[in-house]
């Protein structure tokens, strides 16, 4: 479905793709997973045909090149972060089917790839950041394309809507779409990935099954777990006491966990009698971490 021979962008003296190659089959779900500045977006901007590039690359078998507006038509871009006019989710839709030129409507059958009929009527401003991403999602299905690319999917959204969204991208890749995401998130790349093309310094520089990235990189797992503020004392307390290392954090604390046993401490909370409010699992360096809900 893509095929990406040297693939090599340079702003000035910046390198930001170097001679990068891969394929991606028809139906696969691929991460491209690298640090901050690694060229993920550029691989992306590459895909959609939006900057120039050396290299050769084929959408669906179409040269993005030469025919960069076929290539482009191929492909339902989602954005980290949508901006909406302030219409209804039906009239965003029939207002981006026309922009779009496709056929308008396809735009009840979208709303319902996305679980969004319910909410049809609803302002976009009274949307949740869940619910607008999934808006941002039917926009790229309005016109059916065979690829969906997709920028740091859940980056931006709770825990309980970060689940959703990706459950909703497993069922399209189920029904057929070859899914292409950036990442920085192992529990998404898990989910979602059936392999991950990592970029370092603007080289491929691994290529593996989602499941053998943490080892592959060295990377810690963290399991984050939210519990009333009346039984934190005694969480910290059983955590310790199961040799666990962790590190409270306002209403939560953090625990390193292994990639398969990331149950066991909330088992361990469970048998104690502690609620658990809420937990999410993160990945690498916690000083790097944005806090999403406390
Ligand atoms: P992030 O996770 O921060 O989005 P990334 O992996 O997507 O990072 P890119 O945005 O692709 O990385 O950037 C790759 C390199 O190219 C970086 O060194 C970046 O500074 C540089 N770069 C990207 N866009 C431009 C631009 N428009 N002009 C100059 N340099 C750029």
């Amino acid at each position: 479905m893509i095929t990406a021979t040297n693939l090599t962008k340079r702003y000035g003296r910046v390198t930001a793709l170097d001679n990068v190659s891969f394929t991606i089959t028809a139906g696969e779900a691929v991460a491209l997973w690298g640090a901050n500045g690694a060229g993920k977006t550029t691989t992306l901007r590459c895909l959609l045909g939006v900057q120039g590039f050396e290299g050769h690359l084929t959408i669906n078998g179409i040269d993005v090149h030469t025919q960069g507006k076929a290539a482009r038509a191929a492909i339902g871009y989602v954005p980290q972060e949508t901006v909406f006019y302030d219409m209804s989710v039906l009239e965003t839709l029939h207002f981006y089917a026309r922009l779009k030129k496709t056929d308008s409507g396809r735009a009840n059958a979208v709303l319902e790839q996305v679980a969004l009929v319910e909410h049809c009527a609803k302002r976009v401003n009274m949307l949740s950041g869940g619910m607008k991403q999934r808006l941002a999602l039917a926009v790229a299905l309005l016109a059916d394309p065979p690829v969906l690319v997709l920028d740091e999917p859940t980056a931006n959204l709770d825990v309980k809507a970060q689940r959703d969204f990706i459950h909703t991208i497993q069922q399209l890749n189920q029904s057929g779409k070859t899914i292409v995401f950036s990442s920085h998130r192992l529990d998404e790349v898990i989910a979602l990935g059936s392999r991950v093309l990592v970029l370092s310094d603007g080289r491929l520089s691994l290529e593996c099954p989602p499941h053998e990235l943490a080892t592959k990189l060295g990377l810690h797992r963290w399991l984050r777990i939210w519990v009333p503020a009346h039984h934190k004392e005694n969480t910290l307390k059983v955590l310790e006491s199961q040799g666990y290392a962790i590190m409270p954090n306002g209403r939560s604390v953090y625990v390193q966990v292994n990639l398969g046993g990331k149950i066991a401490p909330l088992r361990s909370l469970e048998l104690a009698n502690i609620p658990i409010e809420d937990f999410d699992l993160l990945d690498g360096d916690l000083a790097l971490k944005e806090e999403n809900h406390d």
